[in-house]
C-alpha cells in the first residue's frame, strides 16, 4: 500500500491549496487555488512538479478562490482529468472564475502585470463542461484501477463554510483519506454546521483558527448581541457602520443577519446598502436552495430589502450622509476595492464605524485598519497616504472556520493514523500539533512545506 503526498501549492499557510495525492499509483489533486497575495504565475502551485503525471481527477472542496481560481491553469496541464465538486459548487465556479478573469484583465492595466489574464472567459466557458457536480453523502468512483484492481472511491461531506462547501473522502486499497478543507461545524445563519466520516487513516485538516484563543470562548449568540449594541451606538450618533466581507459566504450570511436583526427591532431601521459581485452570488445561493444543505427556516436572499450601490464611484452615496449600514467587499480590504476606499473615507469620521467580521490575512490592509486605534496616524498601505484615525474600529468572530477546539474534537472524532496540518499560520499549526500530541501521542503530525513530499503510507 502507498499513498504519497506533495504540497503543490501553500500547505504550510493561507494560500494556493493543491493537494496532490497518489494512492496506489492513481492520482488525483485536492483543491486548485490561487495564492491571494500575489499576482500573475507567482500566485499558483507548482503544476510543472507533477507536470508528467497521469491525473486522473481533480476535486474541488469549495468555490473560495484560494481552493479554486488555478483550476483552469491546472486543466491546461492535464486536460484529461475529471473534475468533481458539489452540486451547488459546479453552479458557483464558472461564476466564481468567470469574475477573475474581469479582475485579472483589470489587474493587467492598472497594475501592469503581464501575466494576466492566467485564463479567459472562453477558457472558463469551455471547461465549466466537465465540471460534475456530484451530491454530497454518497459514494462515487474515480474511474481508474488501484493496483490491487479495485476503483478508487470518493465521497463529499458537507462542510459548513459556505454553499457548496465539501469535506472530501477518499477510499483505495482499503485505506481512507479525508481533507477537511476550510469547515465550521457550528451553524452559520443561512448554512448548517460541518458533517463528517467515521475513523479515517489520514486526515488533512485545516488549522485557519489555531492561533485564535478568543474563537475558541465565544458563542455566536453573544457574538450577535455585541454586533447588535456595536452597530447601534454607531446609528444612534448619526454615522455609518462599514462591513467589509467577502462576496462568496460572508457577504450572504452577514446580509441575512443583518436583516433578521432589523426586523426584529434588534438594530435601528436604517438602509442597508451592498454593491458589487455578491449580488451575483446570491442569486446563485437562492436558486441552489432546494438542492443544498440548509436551515429549515431558509431565507431567499432576492426577497430580502436591500439597496443596491449602483456602480462607480463608491464615495459618494447617500450612505455617507446619512445613518445607515454598508456591506461591500473586499473582506480583506484590497487596494482600491470598494471596501477600502470607503474606509480612507470614514477613518477620519468619529461618528462611523468599521466593523469586521472574519479573516483577514496579516498583510492585508484589512489587518491594519483593524489593528489601528483611535488619534493614531495609519497608512493602510505601505506607501498609502497618512490618516487620521477617529471612527470605531471593531472585530466579530463570525468566523466560517471552525475553532480550535471544535477542530480538536473533529481530529478526535475520526482518530487518523496521521493527521497533516495545512492551511493556517505557523503559530496556528504549532498550536494545533502540540495540543493533538499532548492528547493522543499516538498520532503521526505532519506539517507539510510548499513542494514537500511525504510518504504517508
Ligand atoms: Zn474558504
Amino acid at each position: 500500500m502507498s499513498i504519497r503526498y506533495i504540497g503543490l501549492g501553500a500547505s504550510d499557510e493561507i494560500g494556493d491549496s493543491a493537494h496532490f495525492l497518489d494512492i496506489e499509483g492513481t492520482s488525483v489533486l485536492l483543491d486548485a487555488g490561487v495564492h491571494p497575495r500575489y499576482e500573475g504565475r507567482e500566485s499558483l502551485p507548482d503544476y510543472d512538479r507533477i507536470r508528467d503525471v497521469d491525473l486522473e481527477a481533480i476535486l474541488v472542496s469549495h468555490c473560495h478562490l484560494d481552493h479554486l481560481g488555478s483550476l483552469p491553469v491546472a486543466l491546461t496541464y492535464f486536460p484529461h482529468a475529471r473534475v468533481f465538486m458539489s452540486d451547488a459548487g459546479a453552479a458557483l465556479a464558472p461564476v466564481m472564475l468567470g469574475h477573475t478573469v474581469k479582475v485579472m484583465e483589470r489587474l493587467k492595466i492598472e497594475a501592469g502585470i503581464e501575466d494576466y489574464p492566467l485564463y479567459t472567459l472562453e477558457d472558463v466557458d469551455a471547461m465549466s463542461y466537465v465540471f460534475q457536480g456530484m451530491r454530497t453523502n454518497r459514494a462515487f468512483p474515480i474511474y481508474s484501477s488501484l493496483q490491487d484492481g479495485t476503483d478508487l472511491q470518493a465521497r463529499l461531506y458537507d462542510a459548513g463554510h459556505i454553499l457548496g462547501a465539501a469535506g472530501i473522502w477518499l477510499q483505495g486499497s482499503g485505506q481512507t483519506v479525508f481533507y477537511t478543507s476550510d469547515t465550521c461545524v457550528q451553524d452559520q445563519e443561512i448554512i448548517p454546521g460541518a458533517v463528517y466520516p467515521e475513523q479515517v487513516d489520514i486526515l488533512i485538516c485545516e488549522c485557519t483558527l489555531g492561533a485564535d484563543e478568543n474563537a475558541e470562548h465565544l458563542t455566536r449568540a453573544s457574538e450577535i448581541s455585541r454586533f447588535a449594541r456595536a452597530i447601534n451606538e454607531v446609528l444612534e450618533r448619526g454615522g455609518t457602520v462599514l462591513i467589509p466581507a467577502f462576496s462568496l459566504g460572508r457577504a450572504q450570511e452577514m446580509l441575512a443577519l443583518l436583516c433578521r436583526l432589523r426586523a426584529s427591532g434588534k438594530t435601528r431601521d436604517v438602509e442597508i446598502y451592498s454593491a458589487g459581485f455578491g449580488s451575483q452570488i446570491s442569486r446563485i445561493y437562492d436558486r441552489t436552495s432546494e438542492r443544498s444543505r440548509r436551515h429549515e427556516n431558509d431565507i431567499w436572499l432576492a426577497h430580502l430589502d436591500i439597496r443596491r450601490i449602483p456602480p462607480g464611484d463608491v464615495t459618494h452615496g447617500r450612505y455617507l450622509k446619512e445613518p445607515s449600514i454598508v456591506l461591500v467587499s473586499s473582506g480583506m480590504m484590497a487596494e482600491n476595492t470598494m471596501s477600502y476606499k470607503l474606509a480612507e473615507k470614514m477613518l477620519p469620521y468619529d461618528h462611523h464605524g468599521i466593523f469586521f467580521v472574519g479573516y483577514c490575512d496579516p498583510r492585508m490592509p484589512g489587518h491594519r485598519v483593524g489593528a489601528a486605534k483611535k488619534g493614531q496616524i495609519l497608512q493602510m498601505t505601505e506607501d498609502g497616504r497618512s490618516i487620521p484615525v477617529a471612527c470605531t474600529i471593531d472585530r466579530f468572530h463570525f468566523s466560517a472556520h471552525s475553532n480550535r477546539q471544535d477542530l480538536l474534537a473533529l481530529i478526535e472524532g475520526v482518530n487518523p493514523r496521521t493527521l497533516l496540518l495545512v492551511h493556517g499560520d505557523r503559530d496556528a499549526a504549532d498550536w494545533m500539533e502540540s495540543a493533538v500530541k499532548t492528547r493522543n501521542p499516538n498520532v503521526s503530525v505532519v506539517r507539510p512545506e510548499r513542494g514537500e513530499e511525504v510518504e504517508l503510507a
